[in-house]
């Protein structure tokens, strides 16, 4: 049986809490982050079924009539921007898949804060990347990200229940033949299934200018099958590699979520992102919004602030009335409700409800 994400409202920060939460201050939280990362899941909808994210079949859809409009997501980022949001992340789901991608990305990447424009950056599985990204490019998308686990056809399928490899590297090829870097390949370890294909897959990312970021696998899979012992560790990963190359751990990793090594003195690199093994929760800067309009401030987070109020009065989309005096108030209690870190490594932990597909990578 699946948990149930709690939805709250609006909390108003009280008066101790004002002096570092106030509207028109940067969203820090009770442990002192600044927040400048948004992630916005465009649909929860995908091209294949990655058997660490989703179901094969039984999947429960979000509802398509809380989906967020391309109105109602502009709305949010410009607050978030005045906010101090400098990084959209566009994800899903299969981003994609969305009809007015394009129009998204023209439209969020206008939003200036007060640190300058923003950055757009999309992860993706790049099966239509090919079909779009001359728009994408056209419409000032900064930076792509691309997930891809193996190199084999029979294992692609196996992994994501589709026969779709050849679309995804023609997609990877489309993307580095573009201006967009840097370009950045992601692929989940998993034992058993690619751990012996992970010196390929950086030899891969390294002939297409791009950086491989091993994930490891984290249980926020859809079914619920999540399994510590088939993670491979950011220990292993190290270890594989190292059969390669010598690696160099590159300093300055500052908010990001993956470790960084030069492979033989550089210039080229690796990242691992170990949430499991050595979780940066103590530097995350990062939250999400769904494509049902829930904000989060942990990808592992059971409870959500409902937007969806604020952006529907009377349950009317409106573009012409924007709260954004409303949006920023859930924000903040957001960011404000953040807890020091995630607790995978707890007895006590309890998957939250939502699959990684409609949380958004
Ligand atoms: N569909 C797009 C894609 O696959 O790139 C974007 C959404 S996907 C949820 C974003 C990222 O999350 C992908 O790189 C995917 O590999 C990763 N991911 C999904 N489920 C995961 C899990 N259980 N553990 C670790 N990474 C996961
Ligand atoms: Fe789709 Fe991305 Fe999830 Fe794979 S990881 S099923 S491509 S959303």
């Amino acid at each position: 049986m699946s948990v149930v994400p709690v939805t709250i409202g609006v909390r108003a920060p009280s008066a101790h809490e004002a002096p570092r939460n106030t509207p028109g201050a940067p969203l820090v939280d009770t442990h002192g982050r600044v927040h400048r990362d948004l992630r916005i899941s465009l649909t929860d909808r995908c091209s294949l079924r990655c058997t660490y994210c989703m179901p094969e079949q039984g999947n429960e859809w979000l509802a398509r009539s809380s989906i967020l409009s391309l109105d109602e997501i502009e709305a949010v980022a410009r607050v978030a921007a005045d906010a101090g949001i400098s990084t959209f992340r566009l994800t899903g789901g299969e981003p994609l898949l969305r009809a007015d991608i394009v129009e998204v990305v023209r439209r969020l990447s206008r939003i200036e804060g007060p640190g300058g424009p923003v950055t757009i950056a999309m992860t993706t599985n790049g099966i239509r990347l090919r079909h779009f990204l001359p728009d994408l490019v056209d419409a000032w998308l900064d930076r792509l990200n691309i997930s891809i686990d193996t190199l084999r056809r029979d294992r692609f399928h196996d992994l994501t229940r589709r026969d779709r490899l050849d679309d995804v590297l023609d997609g990877i090829a489309a993307a580095a033949a573009s201006p967009l870097r840097p370009l950045k390949l992601n692929a989940v370890a998993m034992r058993g299934v690619n751990d012996d294909e992970l010196v390929e897959l950086v030899e891969f990312a390294v002939a297409h200018a791009a950086q491989l970021r091993f994930i490891e696998q984290m249980p926020l899979d859809a079914g619920h099958t999540w399994d510590r012992h088939t993670m491979v560790t950011r220990d292993e990963i190290l270890a594989s590699l190292s059969t390669r190359w010598s690696l160099q751990e590159v300093p300055g990793r500052g908010g990001a979520p993956a470790e960084t090594w030069a492979l033989d003195g550089g210039p080229h690199t690796v990242g691992v992102i170990a949430s499991v093994t050595a979780p940066f929760c103590g530097n995350c800067d990062r939250l999400r919004l769904t494509a049902d309009g829930q904000l989060r401030n942990c990808l592992f987070s059971t409870t959500e602030f409902d937007l969806l109020p604020v952006l529907r009065p009377n349950d009317s989309p409106d573009p012409a009335a924007v709260d954004a005096a409303g949006i920023e108030a859930v924000l903040r209690a957001c960011v404000w409700g953040k807890l020091p870190g995630h607790a995978i490594n707890d007895p006590s932990f309890l998957q939250p409800a939502r699959g990684m597909n409609a949380i958004g990578g």
